[in-house]
């Protein structure tokens, strides 16, 4: 198993290759966007404006 990281998802564990190309079919179609919460830039879905790491901190409530 080997592990992934990602903007919009943050770590990936991936055991096979319908996750590898899950995984690689995300990364190529991720554009270039300036996370709203942290303002850094990192590649996520078209459809999110927000990365992994802000996202998880406010589902648990603690600030970025
Ligand atoms: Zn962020």
């Amino acid at each position: 198993m080997r592990s992934y990281y990602d903007d919009n998802f943050g770590h990936w564990n991936i055991e096979d290759e319908d996750d590898l190309e899950h995984y690689r079919r995300t990364q190529r179609t991720n554009v270039l966007t300036t996370c709203r919460t942290c303002e850094r830039e990192v590649m996520l879905q078209p459809q999110y404006d927000q990365c992994d790491r802000c996202a998880t901190a406010e589902e648990n409530g603690t600030a970025y």
